[in-house]
């Protein structure tokens, strides 16, 4: 054998790949930051793939219909989750193709009782949501999205910082001048969680007695926009997200920077690829779950029972047998993982982290301190995944977050594993993972989208 046959080494996209490749990678990307400007919080990116499904012909699922052969469907948990499923024309008991990709990010949430007034500005308290630096999210311009829901049942939709001409809102940092005391303070704690406070105005209303005229004016502006009173925050989801839209990044054109890659860049191509995969034999499942910031947990997270009653639902509608159809199932746990920064070189290992432009990445494990916490897929798992990426040109790489002992992190992929459901994490490498704006390689995302396709139809 000769050496490139007896080694391994990463392969990159633009070194493989033709003009007429690479083209398509570009193109692609269009598509994704659309959607990405249309999905900031989990509730727009299900309004979103609803729209985009409808379009491929997904009709809302719910218990106790009929499905066949053929069929599409949504299921609408909530409006926060969102399952998808085509029923292919294979015995239901050769098991379901699942993609479960995540669709809420990190960002600040109103706290119920968020309005005040201090020093002449009128403020929103927040509580951050998910592995937030809080030192990023200082000084930069906020859009507002949201939800209110009123007594009388009726819903508001909050969305305001994202289109030129819409103003945007602000969290205050400390000028440098006077930051001799905060400079000597550890990056985790200079901004503690309490100054996440965000700036709504500072005009007081004409004509009241008393005091808090600010926040008195902000409220009536509220009133007037939303129809809504200081009382209607307390049943309300409202977040600040980064106002900027998605970007192309350098002259190359080859990055876009984003808020939210984790993990809309692995939800849009989990989409696409179900969308473009009709002719498969295969049962596929697109799962966009809600709450993996936070652990999970909750009605709309990857822990709901609702992941296994849909599969019940499909298995007995279909004459399956529900436990044949999980043992046999295959799942890519699809989220973002740690892209190599050689800024922050000493954290990777650089023989096992993910590089830039290399193809989607798959992680064999996650977790901290030792494989704590993780799905660690089985070697032949593995070697099935290795070989359908090669038979239908998949770029892809090994890697996992960073270095043994540094940190670590979880994905879905544990919750789905544990109900006898084969499963690996696979997803796009991301440059300042978390941060409001993150950075991913147009190539790695056009991939993410091979990848899956060809998962669907193998
Ligand atoms: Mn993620
Ligand atoms: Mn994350």
């Amino acid at each position: 054998m000769n050496k490139s046959e007896l080694t391994y080494s990463k392969t990159n996209f633009y070194e493989k790949n033709s003009e007429s490749e690479i083209k398509a990678a570009y193109d692609y990307c269009v598509g994704y930051c659309e959607f990405m400007d249309e999905s900031k919080t989990e509730r727009e990116a299900v309004k979103t793939s609803i729209a985009l499904a409808e379009k491929n012909g997904y009709k809302p699922y719910s218990f106790g219909m009929s499905i066949n052969p053929g069929d599409k469907y949504y299921y609408n948990n909530r409006s926060r989750n969102l399952y998808l499923f085509r029923v292919g024309t294979e015995d239901i008991n050769n098991g379901i193709r699942i993609l479960a990709s995540h669709i809420d990010s990190p960002r600040l949430d109103f706290k119920q009782t968020p309005i005040y007034e201090d020093g002449g500005f009128c403020f929103a308290k927040t509580h951050y949501y998910g592995g937030v630096r809080k030192y990023q999210w200082v000084a930069l311009p906020l859009a507002l999205h949201g939800t209110v829901a009123k007594k009388d049942g009726s819903v508001v939709d909050i969305k305001i910082g994202d289109e030129l001409g819409d103003p945007v809102f602000y969290i205050n940092d400390l000028l440098p001048h006077l930051a001799k005391d905060q400079n000597s303070k550890p990056l985790g704690t200079a901004i503690p969680a309490e100054s996440l406070n965000i700036v709504l105005g500072s005009r007081p209303i004409k004509d009241e007695e008393g005091g808090d005229k600010v926040k008195l004016h902000i409220l009536n502006l509220l009133n007037e926009k939303y129809g809504i009173t200081e009382e209607d925050f307390l049943s309300a989801d409202i977040f600040a997200v980064p106002a900027e839209k998605a970007r192309d990044v350098g002259f190359d054109r080859s990055l876009i920077s984003a808020y939210g890659h984790d993990d809309k860049v692995c939800a849009y191509p989990s989409l696409t690829a179900l969308f473009e995969s009709d002719d498969s034999v295969h049962t596929v499942m697109v799962v966009l779950a809600d709450k993996e910031e936070i652990g999970s947990d909750g009605n709309t997270g990857m822990q709901c029972a609702l992941f296994t009653d849909l599969m019940g639902a499909i298995s007995e509608e279909l004459g399956g047998n529900i436990y044949s159809v999980k043992a046999n199932s295959k799942c890519l746990s699809a989220d973002v993982n740690a892209c190599f920064d050689p800024n922050f070189a000493e954290v990777f290992e650089s023989r096992n982290c993910a590089k830039i432009n290399c193809g989607i990445t798959m992680s064999k494990y996650t977790g901290s301190g030792g494989k704590g916490g993780t799905n660690d897929a089985p070697a032949e798992y593995v070697a099935w995944i290795r070989k359908i990426f090669e038979d239908n040109g998949v770029i892809w790489q090994a890697a996992e977050l960073g270095k043994a002992d540094q940190g670590g992190g979880g994905t879905v992929a544990k919750f789905i594993a544990k109900h006898n459901i084969e499963t690996v994490d696979l997803g796009v490498a991301v440059i300042s993972m978390h941060a409001p704006y993150e950075l991913v390689s147009k190539a790695d995302v056009y991939t993410a989208h091979k990848a899956f396709l060809a998962f669907c139809k193998a």
